[in-house]
């Protein structure tokens, strides 16, 4: 289809690109967030409502300190009624850097050549799961770069590999992607290797944005990218991940973008995506960039707190580009996943001792901690960290969506596996007063359950994996 800047409101339809700039632009030009419209905007999704466009327009156009205040107020209000206290763990996995592309915000572009170009060979790619399960990792999300070499072929060898590798009691449960769109036949070939979730961010949702980002290779084309997990879900897959890169445009428009991605999944698919991801711009090997739309930290957590009302029910993803306190603090918002122990550089997690080096990895992590590091301050602050992929294995995709929408889901459901899973890390991988500590936790946990039954299942469990066994849950 021609993209015609005047069409408005464009209508749903399989692989057909939904975004008009006009109508996102009309919208937030016309959302006027006055206090009694914010208030009940919030309290709206505090009652587990989605929110349309224009609602989340007058949350983003806010700027008073106290409503702002209040939006946050929110957000947490709904993480801690809905989600609890629940966290999710996974680590990224580089699996190539070779790339075709020349998006101008990344150190893999095809134009940097400082870039130290590496595809894991097999063998490389075993130590590196093997480094990974070591540490106690259970999910990993495989990135690559966009290239003739990474096809749909080479990506699912990659991904039944991983599955394939087991150290010690280590071993990967769910196997994410991030990679660039394939098509129809190349996300069948993916899927029957066993993925989980395949993500593919759209970077930016605005077509003139986009175009001076993107200048070379395959990725220059909006149209393929936008309805790549329109292809994905053709195909079978319907366990999809969008995402932004914020700092391109304007971080209002970009979080219209992304709501109106999921209305568009929502409505040709009866399916929102199963996770929204907000990368924030990072410094990058031989990247200059464009301060213009840089999202300051005020603006980025209240962004999250933002989409965490919008979208109640769709997993957030935070990553270790942002450092320690800002991750602290947004995941009293109700992120559901976070990644922890993070290397980006190729190979990193095998050499061990290898400094941060730009020329080596796609941008700069912030959040250097290890995974044991991250566990520790987790439990202390009474997260329930979670390694938990019972969902996907037992055929019930959508969890996020159930968590959220079938009564008692988390309670007989994710908080017992998080627990099971946390035994699992606290016998096999933890420091002695993390073990002490997680214990503990758990116990806290066990106390908070009102069903006896159920709770006596879940000890007799709790004690078998204390017995060495491994991989039980509900
Ligand atoms: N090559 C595939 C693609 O472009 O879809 C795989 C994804 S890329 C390896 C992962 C994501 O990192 C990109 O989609 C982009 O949003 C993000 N990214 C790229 N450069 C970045 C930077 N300088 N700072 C933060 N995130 C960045
Ligand atoms: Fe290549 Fe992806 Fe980086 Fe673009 S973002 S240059 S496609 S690795």
């Amino acid at each position: 289809m021609i993209y015609d800047p005047q069409v408005y409101a464009i209508e749903d339809k399989s692989m057909v690109p939904f975004i008009s700039e006009k109508e996102i632009e009309d919208i937030l030009d016309g959302a006027n967030p006055t206090r009694e419209r914010v208030r009940e905007i919030i309290s709206k999704s505090l009652n587990k409502n989605r929110l349309t466009l224009q609602e989340t327009a007058i949350l983003v156009n806010v700027t008073d300190p106290e409503l702002v205040e209040e939006i946050k107020e929110g957000a947490r209000r709904l993480k801690e009624q809905v989600y609890g206290k629940r966290i999710v763990l996974f680590a990224p996995l580089y699996v190539g850097n070779l790339c075709i592309n020349n998006c101008e915000y990344c150190g893999f572009r095809a134009t940097n050549k400082d870039q130290k170009r590496t595809t894991l060979t097999h063998a490389e790619l075993i130590r590196e799961v093997e480094m990974l399960e070591e540490m106690g990792q259970k999910r990993l999300i495989l990135v690559y770069g966009e290239h003739p070499k990474y096809n749909a072929d080479f990506m699912a060898d990659t991904v039944r590999t991983v599955y394939k590798v087991k150290k010690g009691n280590g071993e990967i449960r769910r196997v994410n992607i991030n990679a660039a769109p394939l098509d129809i036949e190349g996300f069948r070939t993916v899927k029957e290797a066993g993925i989980g979730t395949y993500q593919v961010f759209q970077e930016s949702y605005h077509r003139g944005a986009y175009a001076r980002y993107h200048t070379g290779g395959k990725k220059k084309d909006y149209n393929w990218r936008i309805s790549a997990l329109d292809r994905a879900q053709e195909a079978g897959i319907d366990d999809v991940g969008i995402g932004a890169l914020f700092g391109l445009y304007d971080w209002r428009f970009e979080v219209l973008g992304l709501i109106r991605h999921v209305n568009h999944l929502e409505a040709v698919y009866n399916v929102g995506p199963h996770t929204i991801s907000f990368p924030r711009l990072k410094r990058a090997s031989n990247v200059n960039y464009d301060q213009q739309w840089e999202v300051s930290d005020e603006d980025f957590t209240r962004m999250v707190a933002i989409l965490r009302l919008a979208v109640p029910y769709t997993g957030l993803i935070l990553t270790a580009r942002e450092p320690a306190d800002i991750r602290n603090e947004i995941l009293g918002f109700g992120v559901s996943q976070i990644d922890a122990g993070t290397k980006i550089e190729m190979k990193a997690y095998a050499e061990k001792e290898k400094d941060q080096d730009l020329d080596a990895e796609q941008f700069e992590i912030n959040d250097n901690r290890s995974l044991s590091e991250v566990m520790d301050e987790l439990i202390e602050n009474e997260y329930l960290p979670s390694f938990c992929t019972a969902c996907y294995r037992t055929g019930r995709t959508g969890e996020h969506f159930m968590e959220f929408s079938v009564p008692g889901f988390i309670k007989r459901y994710c908080t017992p596996n998080a627990m099971l899973t946390l035994a699992e890390y606290l016998e096999d991988y933890a420091k002695n007063g993390t073990r002490e500590k997680g214990y503990k936790l758990i116990q806290k946990n066990l106390k908070e359950l009102d069903d006896d039954k159920f709770k006596s299942k879940l000890e007799e469990r709790l004690e078998r994996v204390k017995q060495g066994e491994r991989d039980l849950y509900f």
